[in-house]
């Protein structure tokens, strides 16, 4: 008799977005006359930068001649878009990481999922409060915590992010192997800075630990004082592996284009007490169980780092940074305490009621649709997150109506 996997059955459903779209659904039926404004979502709405579309054409047309087609390419990726990443993303910043480092993907988010496999079933994790759910959900897959109790699971080291530490996690004072950060971060917004994130890593190599570093957000970051990459910090190569993506910067949340970076010092150890480096068993695994992104979206990721690019996904993210300046200056306007829209697309606001509450009043009174905090972890009660995804035109005629609604 075949068995599941018992631990999918702790999985606690996430019902967010089914209960948003359908209290969306039944305002709509009420008042059928009525707009509705999103800004919930965490899904880009600009177009693709016009540099990609045109390497995107290009290597649609070479496909279409023997001469040039191309048939599976490296599982990693082609050099042409590591050698980019890394001279960019990395060695510009003076971080030191190499093209045999990067492993590029079709997203961040099966790369943050997957890569907990190469980790012991006992590995104990810490993961912040609120989240970004995949980190979590794949521990939980992964039998790594007892069952949902009191709004969490039992044996994961929840990292509070409060107005408390302004939504920066204090180290855990206790023993971890496996630490998920995100910054800057999805929900709340907030950046981590140099100091802080040396403390984390100090904080990893003292623990022999990894730190799992979601960079999903990273080309929002304008404050030049903040570290861009883990890799800016003293020491992070033995201890950190950054996740990266073209969802964001350059729309590529439909096209799907991401990448990974294991540094050859990442190490983890086996029973026995040796020092196993984690760079290859990651690039075991990708091998084995994917076979690459397709040859013209890793030319359209490329042309994200030519000079006219780079000048667009500029342009692209100044856009929505725009917004999420409105967002944060309307909200403050009406007396709120949030944080983000500033380095972040994301504005994480304290409502002082109930999520679900609040997110019902900006619907009813305002037709303007957001996310309840409480979606993300315990710690997002009483907090929504607007999202700066939209149109100027729409996220100004949103702020406009909650101004008359809740002034
Ligand atoms: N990491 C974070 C923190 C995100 O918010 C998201 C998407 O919203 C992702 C990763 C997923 O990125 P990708 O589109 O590359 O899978």
């Amino acid at each position: 008799m075949l068995k599941i996997n018992e631990n999918y059955l702790k999985l606690q459903a996430s019902y967010l977005f089914s209960d948003i779209a359908r209290r969306v659904a039944d305002f709509q039926e009420k008042h059928p006359d009525r707009e509705v404004i999103k800004l919930g979502i965490g899904d880009v709405t600009r177009a693709l930068p016009r540099a990609c579309v045109q390497a995107f054409h290009r290597a649609v047309d070479e496909m279409a001649d023997d001469a040039t087609f191309r048939g599976y390419g490296p599982e990693q990726g082609y050099e042409f878009l590591r050698q980019a990443i890394a001279e960019h993303d990395f060695r510009a910043r003076g971080a030191d990481i190499s093209v045999d480092e990067i492993f590029v993907s079709d997203g961040a988010k099966c790369d943050t999922g997957n890569i907990q496999e190469l980790f012991s079933v006992d590995a104990r994790v810490a993961i912040p409060d609120p989240v970004y759910p995949v980190y979590l959900d794949t521990n939980v897959m992964a039998g790594r915590t007892g069952p949902f109790a009191d709004g969490r699971y039992q044996g994961v080291v929840y990292l509070d992010s409060m107005r408390e530490n302004n939504y920066v996690p204090a180290l855990p004072d206790e023993p971890v192997d496996l630490i998920y950060l995100c910054f800057p971060n999805n929900p709340t917004g907030s950046t981590i800075s140099r100091e802080q994130l040396a403390a984390w890593v100090d904080f990893a190599r003292d623990q022999k630990a990894l730190i799992l570093f979601d960079a999903a957000y990273e080309s929002f970051i304008r404050d030049d004082s903040l570290p861009h990459s883990i890799y800016e910090i003293e020491g992070a190569r033995e201890v950190a592996i950054e996740f990266r993506s073209f969802s964001k910067n350059a729309g590529f949340t439909g096209t799907r284009c991401a990448y990974t970076v294991v540094p050859k010092e990442c190490t983890a150890w086996d029973s026995a007490g040796n020092r196993q480096p984690v760079h290859p068993l990651w690039n075991r695994r990708h091998c084995t169980k994917f076979n690459g992104v397709s040859y013209p979206v890793q030319r359209a990721a490329e042309a994200v780092y030519s000079e006219e690019g780079q000048a667009q996904v500029r342009e692209l993210t100044d856009a929505y940074l725009r917004n999420a300046a409105h967002i944060a200056g309307a909200m403050r306007d009406l007396g709120y305490e949030l944080v983000g829209g500033d380095n972040s697309p994301y504005i994480w606001i304290w409502g002082d009621r109930d999520s679900w509450e609040f997110f019902d009043l900006l619907l009813e009174k305002a037709g303007v649709v957001c996310t309840p905090g409480a979606g993300f972890g315990k710690c997002g009660q009483g907090y929504i997150r607007l999202s700066a995804f939209n149109s100027f035109d729409n996220v100004s005629r949103a702020m406009e109506r909650i101004r008359g609604a809740l002034a």
